[in-house]
């Protein structure tokens, strides 16, 4: 694989979804989903405002599941998601140009763009060069199908038990919910006409404390 040996510090790292959501513009976002269209990746990268929720201990990962039409994500220790069908489904990169995971799915198979060193090297690049590599993220995209019926996703997260969950829903149920875009994918019409779309919110969860 092209990418690093699961580090904790870079998982510390990630920011705080509010303050990192108002210092990204959608040229940002759009200048990295460029990368992913051109090599082929629309379908299967999104790109993701790089934040985090919950602290974890050294030992421990976010690892998610899917639960009929939910993914479910709550740490679990490395050590024993590795022994099991366990790959990164998202990636933050470093100052020097590498690729971290910083969460992880049930999946038997990586996922080819995390095994594609020329993708990852100019997606590194780009987001080195414009000052980003703290601030955007890429994952993988398991929800394109649903999309394109015009179900949004809706990210809870749950501090007391350090759970996220997503799950599809109308625009109509997200009127008047503080939520924040955090999860753009991109699809290929035609030429290299890239449309970006929300199919990923936070909601702060005020019953149980605070939310990152
Ligand atoms: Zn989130």
């Amino acid at each position: 694989m092209s990418i690093k040996a699961y580090n904790p510090v870079i998982y510390q790292k990630l920011g705080d979804i509010g303050a990192q959501s108002k210092v990204i513009t959608r040229q940002d976002i759009d200048g990295l989903g460029k990368i992913i269209v051109k090599h082929g990746y629309g379908n299967h990268v999104c790109v993701v405002i790089a934040h985090r929720h919950f602290d974890l201990d050294d030992s421990e990962v976010m690892y998610e599941v899917v639960d009929s039409d939910r993914r479910i994500s709550q740490p679990r220790p490395l050590f024993d998601i590795l022994a099991e069908k366990a790959q990164p489904n998202l990636l933050s990169c470093s100052l020097d140009g590498f690729w971290y995971p910083v969460g992880y799915e049930e999946s038997a198979e990586v996922l080819p763009a995390w095994n594609d060193k020329i993708f990852l090297a100019e997606a590194a690049k780009y987001l080195i060069n414009a000052n980003l590599v703290d601030k955007l993220a890429i994952a993988s995209r398991r929800s394109a199908d649903l999309k394109n019926d015009g179900i949004v996703f809706v990210e809870e997260n749950l501090s007391a038990s350090r759970k996220s969950i997503v799950r599809p829903t109308s625009p109509k149920e997200m009127i008047g919910i503080d939520a924040i875009p955090t999860t753009y994918a991109f699809t290929i019409n035609g030429t290299v006409n890239e449309e970006s779309c929300v199919v990923c919110v936070c909601i702060v969860n005020d019953q149980t404390g605070h939310s990152k």
